[in-house]
Protein backbone atom coordinates (compact mmCIF):
# COMPACT_ATOMS: atom_id res chain seq x y z
CA UNK A 1 0.00 0.00 0.00
CA UNK A 2 0.81 3.22 -0.83
CA UNK A 3 1.60 5.73 1.84
CA UNK A 4 1.05 9.46 1.30
CA UNK A 5 1.98 12.22 3.44
CA UNK A 6 -0.81 15.76 3.69
CA UNK A 7 0.18 18.53 5.48
CA UNK A 8 -2.04 20.57 7.76
CA UNK A 9 -2.64 23.90 6.58
CA UNK A 10 -2.95 26.30 10.02
CA UNK A 11 -5.71 29.01 9.74
CA UNK A 12 -4.66 32.23 9.44
CA UNK A 13 -6.57 35.85 9.64
CA UNK A 14 -7.93 37.18 6.18
CA UNK A 15 -5.59 40.54 6.21
CA UNK A 16 -2.37 38.30 6.75
CA UNK A 17 -3.51 36.09 3.62
CA UNK A 18 -1.17 36.66 1.07
CA UNK A 19 1.87 36.74 2.36
CA UNK A 20 1.12 33.65 5.02
CA UNK A 21 -0.18 31.50 2.36
CA UNK A 22 3.35 32.48 0.50
CA UNK A 23 5.70 31.73 3.36
CA UNK A 24 3.67 28.47 4.00
CA UNK A 25 3.60 27.54 0.29
CA UNK A 26 7.43 27.53 0.43
CA UNK A 27 7.86 25.24 3.46
CA UNK A 28 5.37 22.77 1.77
CA UNK A 29 7.03 22.94 -1.07
CA UNK A 30 10.56 22.14 0.23
CA UNK A 31 9.32 20.02 2.58
CA UNK A 32 7.84 17.62 -0.20
CA UNK A 33 11.16 17.80 -1.93
CA UNK A 34 12.79 16.91 1.15
CA UNK A 35 10.75 14.13 1.42
CA UNK A 36 11.59 12.82 -1.89
CA UNK A 37 15.26 13.01 -1.14
CA UNK A 38 15.19 11.48 1.68
CA UNK A 39 12.54 9.07 1.84
CA UNK A 40 9.43 8.43 4.40
CA UNK A 41 10.75 6.82 6.86
CA UNK A 42 13.59 9.25 7.67
CA UNK A 43 11.45 11.91 7.06
CA UNK A 44 9.04 11.36 9.24
CA UNK A 45 11.35 10.20 11.69
CA UNK A 46 12.44 13.90 12.02
CA UNK A 47 9.55 16.07 10.48
CA UNK A 48 6.81 14.12 12.54
CA UNK A 49 7.48 17.01 14.79
CA UNK A 50 8.67 20.09 13.23
CA UNK A 51 5.42 22.27 13.25
CA UNK A 52 5.22 25.39 11.32
CA UNK A 53 5.06 28.43 13.74
CA UNK A 54 5.49 31.76 12.22
CA UNK A 55 7.46 33.74 9.62
CA UNK A 56 9.00 37.37 9.56
CA UNK A 57 10.74 38.93 7.16
CA UNK A 58 12.45 36.43 5.35
CA UNK A 59 12.75 34.21 8.52
CA UNK A 60 10.84 31.02 8.76
CA UNK A 61 10.27 29.85 12.46
CA UNK A 62 9.30 26.13 12.94
CA UNK A 63 8.03 24.82 16.23
CA UNK A 64 10.70 21.62 17.88
CA UNK A 65 9.28 19.61 20.89
CA UNK A 66 13.07 19.61 22.44
CA UNK A 67 16.42 20.73 21.84
CA UNK A 68 17.70 17.34 21.28
CA UNK A 69 14.78 17.57 17.64
CA UNK A 70 16.23 21.32 16.77
CA UNK A 71 19.71 20.55 17.53
CA UNK A 72 19.35 17.27 15.00
CA UNK A 73 17.28 18.83 12.09
CA UNK A 74 19.47 21.99 12.19
CA UNK A 75 22.28 20.00 12.03
CA UNK A 76 20.78 17.04 9.35
CA UNK A 77 18.34 19.28 6.96
CA UNK A 78 18.56 23.79 7.66
CA UNK A 79 21.63 23.95 5.32
CA UNK A 80 19.59 22.02 2.65
CA UNK A 81 16.03 23.03 3.28
CA UNK A 82 17.14 26.72 3.39
CA UNK A 83 18.78 25.98 -0.17
CA UNK A 84 15.55 24.30 -1.82
CA UNK A 85 13.74 27.88 0.06
CA UNK A 86 15.82 30.13 -1.88
CA UNK A 87 14.83 28.02 -5.32
CA UNK A 88 11.47 28.15 -4.88
CA UNK A 89 11.02 31.40 -3.78
CA UNK A 90 14.13 33.11 -5.26
CA UNK A 91 14.37 34.71 -2.08
CA UNK A 92 17.17 34.40 0.83
CA UNK A 93 15.00 32.65 3.52
CA UNK A 94 16.56 31.42 6.85
CA UNK A 95 14.98 28.56 9.18
CA UNK A 96 14.48 29.32 13.21
CA UNK A 97 13.51 26.90 15.67
CA UNK A 98 11.48 27.60 19.06
CA UNK A 99 11.03 24.82 21.60
CA UNK A 100 7.53 24.20 22.74
CA UNK A 101 4.53 21.74 22.09
CA UNK A 102 4.18 20.52 18.66
CA UNK A 103 1.32 19.23 17.43
CA UNK A 104 2.35 16.58 14.74
CA UNK A 105 2.21 18.47 11.05
CA UNK A 106 2.01 14.58 9.27
CA UNK A 107 -0.55 12.50 8.94
CA UNK A 108 -0.32 9.09 6.98
CA UNK A 109 -3.24 7.99 5.53
CA UNK A 110 -4.15 4.95 2.56
CA UNK A 111 -5.02 6.10 -0.52
CA UNK A 112 -7.93 3.67 -0.56
CA UNK A 113 -9.87 3.57 2.82
CA UNK A 114 -10.23 6.25 5.40
CA UNK A 115 -7.80 5.79 7.86
CA UNK A 116 -8.52 6.47 11.75
CA UNK A 117 -8.10 10.35 12.49
CA UNK A 118 -4.34 11.00 13.67
CA UNK A 119 -4.27 11.70 17.47
CA UNK A 120 -3.24 15.22 18.31
CA UNK A 121 -2.62 16.22 21.80
CA UNK A 122 -5.52 15.82 24.07
CA UNK A 123 -8.35 14.97 21.59
CA UNK A 124 -11.43 13.76 22.14
CA UNK A 125 -11.75 9.53 21.04
CA UNK A 126 -11.24 8.68 17.52
CA UNK A 127 -13.44 7.19 15.41
CA UNK A 128 -13.01 3.62 14.22
CA UNK A 129 -11.64 3.37 10.24
CA UNK A 130 -13.97 0.80 8.92
CA UNK A 131 -16.89 -0.54 10.66
CA UNK A 132 -16.17 -3.07 13.13
CA UNK A 133 -16.49 -6.67 11.59
CA UNK A 134 -18.70 -9.05 12.63
CA UNK A 135 -18.22 -9.58 16.38
CA UNK A 136 -15.50 -11.89 17.44
CA UNK A 137 -15.03 -13.39 20.90
CA UNK A 138 -12.42 -11.02 22.83
CA UNK A 139 -9.06 -11.97 21.99
CA UNK A 140 -6.84 -14.01 24.23
CA UNK A 141 -4.39 -11.96 24.73
CA UNK A 142 -5.43 -8.51 23.79
CA UNK A 143 -6.99 -6.10 26.50
CA UNK A 144 -9.89 -3.74 24.92
CA UNK A 145 -8.96 -1.05 27.72
CA UNK A 146 -5.75 -0.52 25.93
CA UNK A 147 -6.82 1.35 22.95
CA UNK A 148 -6.05 4.33 20.82
CA UNK A 149 -8.94 6.59 22.04
CA UNK A 150 -8.10 6.81 25.53
CA UNK A 151 -4.33 6.98 25.11
CA UNK A 152 -3.54 10.90 25.68
CA UNK A 153 -1.13 12.21 23.42
CA UNK A 154 2.00 14.55 24.67
CA UNK A 155 4.97 15.85 23.43
CA UNK A 156 6.46 12.92 24.71
CA UNK A 157 4.73 10.31 23.35
CA UNK A 158 3.19 12.04 20.18
CA UNK A 159 6.15 9.63 17.84
CA UNK A 160 5.01 6.33 19.30
CA UNK A 161 1.98 6.92 19.04
CA UNK A 162 1.73 8.13 15.37
CA UNK A 163 4.14 5.34 14.61
CA UNK A 164 1.84 2.60 16.08
CA UNK A 165 -0.88 4.14 14.36
CA UNK A 166 0.48 4.11 10.86
CA UNK A 167 1.21 0.82 11.43
CA UNK A 168 -2.95 0.18 12.03
CA UNK A 169 -3.23 1.67 8.95
CA UNK A 170 -0.46 -0.17 6.96
CA UNK A 171 0.06 -3.61 8.56
CA UNK A 172 1.46 -5.58 5.62
CA UNK A 173 4.98 -4.65 7.54
CA UNK A 174 5.67 -1.81 5.15
CA UNK A 175 5.44 1.14 7.07
CA UNK A 176 7.92 0.56 10.12
CA UNK A 177 9.14 -2.83 10.29
CA UNK A 178 9.79 -3.68 13.37
CA UNK A 179 8.71 -0.94 15.64
CA UNK A 180 10.71 -0.67 18.06
CA UNK A 181 9.23 1.28 20.98
CA UNK A 182 11.36 1.80 23.74
CA UNK A 183 11.70 3.71 27.34
CA UNK A 184 11.50 3.44 31.45
CA UNK A 185 7.74 1.77 33.22
CA UNK A 186 4.61 2.92 33.17
CA UNK A 187 5.07 5.48 29.82
CA UNK A 188 2.21 3.68 27.50
CA UNK A 189 4.11 0.80 25.98
CA UNK A 190 2.05 -1.78 26.57
CA UNK A 191 -1.13 0.50 26.33
CA UNK A 192 -0.28 1.25 22.58
CA UNK A 193 0.93 -2.11 21.65
CA UNK A 194 -2.10 -3.40 22.67
CA UNK A 195 -3.86 -0.73 21.18
CA UNK A 196 -2.16 -1.59 17.70
CA UNK A 197 -3.28 -5.01 18.61
CA UNK A 198 -6.90 -4.21 19.02
CA UNK A 199 -7.18 -1.88 16.44
CA UNK A 200 -6.60 -4.84 14.15
CA UNK A 201 -8.19 -7.64 15.31
CA UNK A 202 -11.35 -5.54 15.56
CA UNK A 203 -10.62 -3.89 11.84
CA UNK A 204 -8.99 -7.41 9.94
CA UNK A 205 -8.74 -10.61 9.78
CA UNK A 206 -5.10 -10.70 10.61
CA UNK A 207 -3.27 -13.03 12.76
CA UNK A 208 -2.45 -11.20 15.52
CA UNK A 209 -0.48 -12.62 18.59
CA UNK A 210 0.83 -10.48 21.86
CA UNK A 211 3.40 -12.35 24.19
CA UNK A 212 6.03 -11.22 26.42
CA UNK A 213 9.50 -12.19 25.88
CA UNK A 214 8.95 -13.77 29.28
CA UNK A 215 6.32 -15.71 27.76
CA UNK A 216 7.38 -16.34 24.73
CA UNK A 217 10.65 -18.18 27.08
CA UNK A 218 7.94 -20.21 28.91
CA UNK A 219 6.32 -21.50 26.24
CA UNK A 220 9.57 -22.30 23.83
CA UNK A 221 11.19 -24.15 27.33
CA UNK A 222 7.59 -25.84 27.95
CA UNK A 223 7.99 -27.51 24.91
CA UNK A 224 11.18 -28.61 25.08
CA UNK A 225 11.84 -32.37 24.56
CA UNK A 226 8.53 -32.61 22.70
CA UNK A 227 8.44 -32.86 19.49
CA UNK A 228 5.14 -31.98 18.19
CA UNK A 229 5.27 -29.64 20.88
CA UNK A 230 8.31 -27.54 19.68
CA UNK A 231 7.12 -27.65 16.46
CA UNK A 232 4.00 -25.88 17.04
CA UNK A 233 5.20 -23.41 19.06
CA UNK A 234 7.51 -22.43 16.23
CA UNK A 235 4.58 -23.08 13.63
CA UNK A 236 2.24 -20.77 15.92
CA UNK A 237 5.45 -17.49 16.23
CA UNK A 238 6.30 -17.93 12.75
CA UNK A 239 2.75 -18.03 10.36
CA UNK A 240 1.14 -15.33 12.57
CA UNK A 241 0.09 -11.74 10.56
CA UNK A 242 1.30 -9.79 13.61
CA UNK A 243 3.83 -10.00 15.87
CA UNK A 244 3.55 -7.87 19.16
CA UNK A 245 6.24 -8.60 21.68
CA UNK A 246 6.25 -7.00 24.97
CA UNK A 247 9.41 -6.41 26.78
CA UNK A 248 12.24 -7.87 25.14
CA UNK A 249 14.72 -6.63 27.47
CA UNK A 250 13.87 -9.62 29.36
CA UNK A 251 15.83 -11.75 27.11
CA UNK A 252 18.98 -9.98 28.85
CA UNK A 253 19.62 -13.16 31.24
CA UNK A 254 18.32 -15.51 28.77
CA UNK A 255 20.97 -16.42 26.38
CA UNK A 256 20.84 -19.63 23.99
CA UNK A 257 17.57 -21.50 22.68
CA UNK A 258 15.17 -18.24 23.29
CA UNK A 259 17.40 -15.89 21.23
CA UNK A 260 17.73 -18.56 18.55
CA UNK A 261 14.29 -19.10 18.24
CA UNK A 262 13.06 -15.13 18.15
CA UNK A 263 15.94 -14.69 15.77
CA UNK A 264 14.91 -17.43 13.38
CA UNK A 265 11.05 -16.35 14.27
CA UNK A 266 12.26 -12.61 13.24
CA UNK A 267 13.78 -13.72 10.09
CA UNK A 268 10.80 -15.76 9.49
CA UNK A 269 7.80 -12.72 9.50
CA UNK A 270 10.56 -9.97 8.17
CA UNK A 271 11.22 -12.18 4.71
CA UNK A 272 7.81 -12.24 4.32
CA UNK A 273 6.65 -8.91 5.17
CA UNK A 274 4.66 -9.76 8.15
CA UNK A 275 4.49 -6.81 11.52
CA UNK A 276 6.63 -6.48 13.87
CA UNK A 277 6.80 -4.67 17.07
CA UNK A 278 8.71 -5.07 20.28
CA UNK A 279 8.88 -2.93 23.52
CA UNK A 280 12.07 -2.50 25.53
CA UNK A 281 12.86 -0.42 28.59
CA UNK A 282 15.92 0.64 27.23
CA UNK A 283 17.02 1.27 23.03
CA UNK A 284 18.05 -2.13 21.42
CA UNK A 285 21.82 -0.16 21.34
CA UNK A 286 21.99 -0.55 25.15
CA UNK A 287 20.53 -4.49 25.69
CA UNK A 288 23.25 -6.24 27.21
CA UNK A 289 23.99 -10.05 26.89
CA UNK A 290 21.98 -10.08 23.12
CA UNK A 291 23.60 -11.24 20.20
CA UNK A 292 24.73 -8.15 17.81
CA UNK A 293 22.58 -10.22 14.89
CA UNK A 294 19.85 -9.88 17.35
CA UNK A 295 20.32 -6.46 17.97
CA UNK A 296 20.96 -5.27 14.63
CA UNK A 297 17.61 -6.73 13.65
CA UNK A 298 15.91 -4.77 16.60
CA UNK A 299 17.24 -1.69 15.35
CA UNK A 300 16.23 -2.57 11.61
CA UNK A 301 12.73 -0.64 11.50
CA UNK A 302 12.23 2.63 13.31
CA UNK A 303 12.88 2.90 17.35
CA UNK A 304 10.97 5.32 18.72
CA UNK A 305 11.83 6.46 22.58
CA UNK A 306 8.63 7.73 24.95
CA UNK A 307 9.32 9.83 27.66
CA UNK A 308 8.05 10.79 30.88
CA UNK A 309 4.98 13.09 30.60
CA UNK A 310 4.93 17.09 31.01
CA UNK A 311 3.46 18.81 33.85
CA UNK A 312 0.03 19.40 31.23
CA UNK A 313 0.11 16.10 29.29
CA UNK A 314 -0.39 14.60 33.04
CA UNK A 315 -3.05 16.73 33.77
CA UNK A 316 -4.89 15.93 30.35
CA UNK A 317 -4.23 11.59 31.62
CA UNK A 318 -6.47 12.28 34.73
CA UNK A 319 -8.46 14.12 33.39
CA UNK A 320 -9.65 11.55 31.03
CA UNK A 321 -9.40 8.98 33.37
CA UNK A 322 -11.44 10.92 35.88
CA UNK A 323 -14.60 11.13 32.73
CA UNK A 324 -14.04 7.26 32.35
CA UNK A 325 -14.63 6.99 35.71
CA UNK A 326 -17.35 9.23 35.84
CA UNK A 327 -15.76 10.47 39.05
CA UNK A 328 -15.87 14.45 40.06
CA UNK A 329 -12.14 15.56 40.74
CA UNK A 330 -11.73 19.30 41.20
CA UNK A 331 -8.89 21.23 38.81
CA UNK A 332 -6.80 21.92 41.94
CA UNK A 333 -6.50 17.95 43.46
CA UNK A 334 -5.55 17.33 39.59
CA UNK A 335 -3.21 19.58 39.75
CA UNK A 336 -1.88 18.59 42.64
CA UNK A 337 -0.89 14.98 41.42
CA UNK A 338 0.22 16.22 38.48
CA UNK A 339 2.96 18.29 40.02
CA UNK A 340 3.77 16.42 42.53
CA UNK A 341 3.99 12.60 40.54
CA UNK A 342 6.16 13.16 37.44
CA UNK A 343 7.85 9.91 37.44
CA UNK A 344 5.64 8.06 34.50
CA UNK A 345 1.86 7.37 34.05
CA UNK A 346 1.73 4.39 36.01
CA UNK A 347 2.11 6.16 39.47
CA UNK A 348 -0.12 8.32 38.12
CA UNK A 349 -2.83 6.26 37.64
CA UNK A 350 -2.01 4.49 41.48
CA UNK A 351 -2.52 8.07 43.28
CA UNK A 352 -5.73 8.55 41.35
CA UNK A 353 -6.88 5.00 42.14
CA UNK A 354 -6.17 5.14 45.67
CA UNK A 355 -7.59 8.49 46.24
CA UNK A 356 -10.90 7.53 44.46
CA UNK A 357 -11.02 4.18 46.00
CA UNK A 358 -10.63 6.24 49.86
CA UNK A 359 -13.37 8.68 49.01
CA UNK A 360 -15.86 6.23 48.01
CA UNK A 361 -15.08 4.04 50.96
CA UNK A 362 -15.00 6.63 53.28
CA UNK A 363 -18.13 8.44 52.09
CA UNK A 364 -15.93 12.02 51.05
CA UNK A 365 -15.57 14.59 48.80
CA UNK A 366 -12.15 14.46 47.14
CA UNK A 367 -10.51 17.68 47.88
CA UNK A 368 -6.69 19.31 47.90
CA UNK A 369 -6.55 18.24 51.42
CA UNK A 370 -8.05 15.08 51.41
CA UNK A 371 -5.41 14.47 48.23
CA UNK A 372 -2.41 15.41 50.17
CA UNK A 373 -3.26 13.88 53.49
CA UNK A 374 -4.12 10.08 51.35
CA UNK A 375 -0.93 10.74 49.33
CA UNK A 376 1.49 12.13 51.42
CA UNK A 377 3.76 9.30 51.42
CA UNK A 378 3.42 8.81 47.84
CA UNK A 379 4.77 12.59 47.40
CA UNK A 380 7.23 12.52 50.16
CA UNK A 381 8.95 9.19 48.92
CA UNK A 382 12.16 9.66 46.49
CA UNK A 383 11.57 7.02 43.71
CA UNK A 384 13.00 3.79 44.77
CA UNK A 385 14.38 3.06 40.66
CA UNK A 386 16.84 6.12 40.81
CA UNK A 387 18.15 5.05 44.85
CA UNK A 388 21.15 3.83 43.04
CA UNK A 389 21.59 6.57 40.84
CA UNK A 390 20.92 8.82 43.53
CA UNK A 391 24.19 7.63 45.42
CA UNK A 392 26.51 7.65 42.90
CA UNK A 393 25.56 11.26 42.63
CA UNK A 394 25.90 11.83 46.20
CA UNK A 395 29.36 10.44 46.62
CA UNK A 396 31.06 11.75 43.49
CA UNK A 397 29.08 15.41 44.67
CA UNK A 398 31.18 14.86 48.19
CA UNK A 399 34.46 13.47 46.21
CA UNK A 400 34.64 16.53 44.29
CA UNK A 401 33.11 18.65 46.71
CA UNK A 402 29.87 20.03 45.08
CA UNK A 403 26.16 19.18 45.51
CA UNK A 404 24.37 16.52 44.18
CA UNK A 405 22.11 19.73 42.59
CA UNK A 406 25.15 20.61 41.14
CA UNK A 407 25.45 17.32 39.15
CA UNK A 408 21.71 17.00 38.47
CA UNK A 409 21.20 20.84 37.25
CA UNK A 410 21.96 23.11 34.25
CA UNK A 411 25.49 24.73 35.00
CA UNK A 412 27.71 24.34 32.70
CA UNK A 413 31.52 25.50 34.58
CA UNK A 414 34.14 23.58 33.90
CA UNK A 415 34.49 22.18 37.69
CA UNK A 416 31.16 20.67 37.55
CA UNK A 417 30.76 19.47 33.99
CA UNK A 418 33.64 16.85 34.40
CA UNK A 419 32.66 15.53 37.33
CA UNK A 420 28.44 15.14 35.90
CA UNK A 421 30.03 13.09 33.22
CA UNK A 422 32.34 10.78 35.40
CA UNK A 423 28.41 10.54 37.24
CA UNK A 424 26.27 9.43 33.90
CA UNK A 425 29.51 7.60 33.16
CA UNK A 426 29.37 5.42 36.18
CA UNK A 427 25.73 5.36 36.52
CA UNK A 428 25.81 3.56 32.94
CA UNK A 429 28.28 1.35 34.13
CA UNK A 430 27.30 -0.13 37.07
CA UNK A 431 23.34 0.26 37.19
CA UNK A 432 20.93 -1.55 35.38
CA UNK A 433 19.53 1.70 34.08
CA UNK A 434 19.21 2.82 30.59
CA UNK A 435 20.39 5.86 29.48
CA UNK A 436 17.22 7.34 28.82
CA UNK A 437 16.43 6.67 32.70
CA UNK A 438 19.72 7.95 33.23
CA UNK A 439 19.12 10.97 31.86
CA UNK A 440 15.82 11.35 33.65
CA UNK A 441 17.76 11.42 36.87
CA UNK A 442 19.91 14.24 35.91
CA UNK A 443 17.50 17.10 35.42
CA UNK A 444 15.30 15.52 32.74
CA UNK A 445 18.59 15.20 30.06
CA UNK A 446 18.06 12.94 26.69
CA UNK A 447 19.94 9.61 26.63
CA UNK A 448 21.56 11.09 23.88
CA UNK A 449 23.36 13.56 26.44
CA UNK A 450 24.26 10.89 28.62
CA UNK A 451 25.79 8.52 25.90
CA UNK A 452 28.25 11.84 24.72
CA UNK A 453 29.18 12.45 28.60
CA UNK A 454 29.92 8.60 28.31
CA UNK A 455 31.96 8.66 25.24
CA UNK A 456 33.59 11.79 26.79
CA UNK A 457 34.81 10.00 29.96
CA UNK A 458 36.03 6.85 27.84
CA UNK A 459 37.84 8.68 26.18
CA UNK A 460 39.99 10.66 28.83
CA UNK A 461 39.81 7.72 30.67
CA UNK A 462 42.11 6.49 27.81
CA UNK A 463 44.64 9.29 27.28
CA UNK A 464 44.59 9.97 31.52
CA UNK A 465 45.47 6.63 33.48
CA UNK A 466 45.25 8.74 36.87
CA UNK A 467 41.37 9.38 35.54
CA UNK A 468 41.07 5.96 35.36
CA UNK A 469 41.98 5.40 38.61
CA UNK A 470 40.73 7.48 40.40
CA UNK A 471 36.84 6.25 38.72
CA UNK A 472 37.91 2.94 40.06
CA UNK A 473 37.94 4.47 43.92
CA UNK A 474 34.62 6.05 43.19
CA UNK A 475 33.47 3.02 42.46
CA UNK A 476 34.63 1.45 45.22
CA UNK A 477 33.30 3.87 47.47
CA UNK A 478 30.07 3.86 46.03
CA UNK A 479 29.70 0.17 46.33
CA UNK A 480 30.91 0.50 50.01
CA UNK A 481 28.17 3.35 50.13
CA UNK A 482 25.79 1.18 48.67
CA UNK A 483 26.18 -2.05 50.81
CA UNK A 484 26.27 0.35 53.99
CA UNK A 485 22.77 2.07 53.25
P1 LIG B 1 4.75 0.38 30.14
O1 LIG B 1 4.35 -0.82 29.32
O2 LIG B 1 5.55 1.38 29.35
O3 LIG B 1 5.42 0.03 31.42
P2 LIG B 1 1.90 0.75 30.36
O4 LIG B 1 1.53 0.75 28.92
O5 LIG B 1 1.61 -0.46 31.14
O6 LIG B 1 3.43 1.16 30.53
O7 LIG B 1 1.22 2.02 31.06
C1 LIG B 1 1.02 2.12 32.45
C2 LIG B 1 -0.38 2.61 32.72
O8 LIG B 1 -0.47 3.96 32.33
C3 LIG B 1 -1.43 1.87 31.93
O9 LIG B 1 -2.56 1.70 32.73
C4 LIG B 1 -1.73 2.77 30.77
O10 LIG B 1 -3.06 2.62 30.32
C5 LIG B 1 -1.49 4.13 31.34
N1 LIG B 1 -0.98 5.08 30.36
C6 LIG B 1 0.32 5.22 29.95
N2 LIG B 1 0.43 6.22 29.08
C7 LIG B 1 -0.80 6.73 28.91
C8 LIG B 1 -1.34 7.79 28.13
N3 LIG B 1 -0.57 8.53 27.34
N4 LIG B 1 -2.66 8.04 28.21
C9 LIG B 1 -3.45 7.32 29.01
N5 LIG B 1 -3.02 6.31 29.80
C10 LIG B 1 -1.71 6.01 29.74
MG1 LIG C 1 4.64 -2.82 29.78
Amino acid sequence: MMVIVDFLWITRKEEDYMVELNYEFFWKEALNQILEEIGEQEFNRWFAMVGYRSHSDNIITLGVPSNFYREEVKRRYKNNLEVKLKLISDQDITIEFEIGAVTPQIKIKEETEKPAEPLEKTTEPTPAAKPVKDKKPPHPHLRLGYNFDNFVIGVNNSFAANAALAITKNPDGTAYNPLFLYGGVGLGKTHLTQAIGNYLYAHTDLKIIYTSAENFLNELVDSIGDKKATNAFKNKYRYTDVLLMDDIHFLQGNKGATQEELFHTFNTLYDSNKQIVFTSDRPASELKHIPERLISRFGRGLSVDLSPPDYETRCAILKRKAEAKKAVIPDDVIALLSKNISSNVRDLEGAFTTLIAYADLAGKEITVEVAQQQLKDIFASPKQANMSVDIIIKVIAEHYQLSSNDLRGKKRSQKIVVPRQIAMFISHEITEFSTTEIGQTFGGRDHTTVMHSCNKIKEKMQADPKLDASIQKLVGLIKEYTAKS
